[in-house]
């Protein structure tokens, strides 16, 4: 499932090729969205003012005043392209926004709605939500402060970092890669961590989310990308992404960058986590 990075990045994609510019084709998938039909005819010569990100949600805003909020859930996926171009793809197409020059096409998503500034202030997914990771002005003290409230402080970070509730965007990647870099044992809450150790995992929180934003996915700091890349040089192995990407996420059994002992994997909350007992502090 793409994360807050990757729906960030797909919402810059989409707002490069539509900000500002008039609509001359929207079209919502009949079978899916049989509601928005008399919409989409209503939003053609308006323009797209901004797109924002909420966690795993987007947020296209319409200059007649209407906002669009999908989300991806598992299969949903952005695609631009120049208008004389077909892109190729077996998903179902859901929605389909053009100008005169460019397309951006949303394939398989289920969850899209268009609401107004009440509805927008209502919705009942955007208000539960934490604040989000990549928000620019959120701080690691008040990810700390939250962290230590009484809503969070007795859950272990397992579930915590995975609920959309407590903060926005991180997903099942981040949150092994946050715990490893904050060497912070996946099974404790907040309410066992010391001053420092909570410290530690907010800002790691918001570094390692960041990163992976504008490096398009890879959490690894790049002093240790150069270094494995190096490696990988000497020892002839390809240069894929996935071989320098993460510290600990599906690397189960390669040695640990910090210690060489195996990286262990388990199922967490229902979803893979990835961590090193020896920098994690696991009782084996
Ligand atoms: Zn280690």
């Amino acid at each position: 499932m793409p994360e807050g990075p990757e729906i960030r990045r797909a919402a810059d994609r989409v707002a490069k090729v539509l900000l500002d510019r008039p609509l001359t084709d929207v079209a919502f998938a009949a079978d899916a969205f049989p509601h928005l039909q008399d919409a989409a005819d209503a939003l053609i010569g308006q323009s797209v003012t901004r797109i924002d990100t909420r966690g795993k949600a987007m947020l296209m805003r319409f200059s007649g005043g209407l906002t669009m909020y999908s989300h991806n859930q598992l299969y949903g996926r952005w695609v631009t392209a120049a208008i004389n171009e077909i892109p190729l793809s077996t998903r179902a197409l859901r929605v389909t926004l053009g100008t005169a020059t460019h397309r951006a096409l949303l394939y398989s998503a289920s969850d899209v709605a268009l609401l107004d500034e009440v509805a927008l202030s209502t919705h009942p997914f955007l208000a539960r939500l934490g604040p989000d990771i990549l928000d620019q002005h959120l701080t690691a003290g008040q990810i700390v402060e939250r962290a230590s409230s009484r809503a969070f402080r007795n859950r272990n970070f397992v579930a915590l970092l995975l609920d959309q509730n407590f903060l926005a965007g991180v997903g099942n990647y981040l949150r092994s890669e946050i715990l490893f870099a904050a060497g912070i044992n996946p099974w404790s809450t907040p309410k066992q961590l010391t001053a420092k150790q909570l410290m530690a995992i907010a800002r790691q929180a918001l570094h390692t989310s960041q990163r992976s934003y504008r490096t398009g996915g890879v959490t690894n700091p790049a002093r240790r990308v150069a270094e494995i890349r190096r490696q990988l040089r000497q020892s002839g192995e390809p240069h894929t992404l996935e071989n320098y990407r993460f510290a600990v996420f599906r690397r189960e059994a390669a040695p640990c960058y910090a210690c060489r002992r195996p990286i262990r994997k388990v199922r967490a909350a229902s979803r893979p986590l990835f961590y090193c007992a020896t920098c994690q502090n696991v009782d084996t």
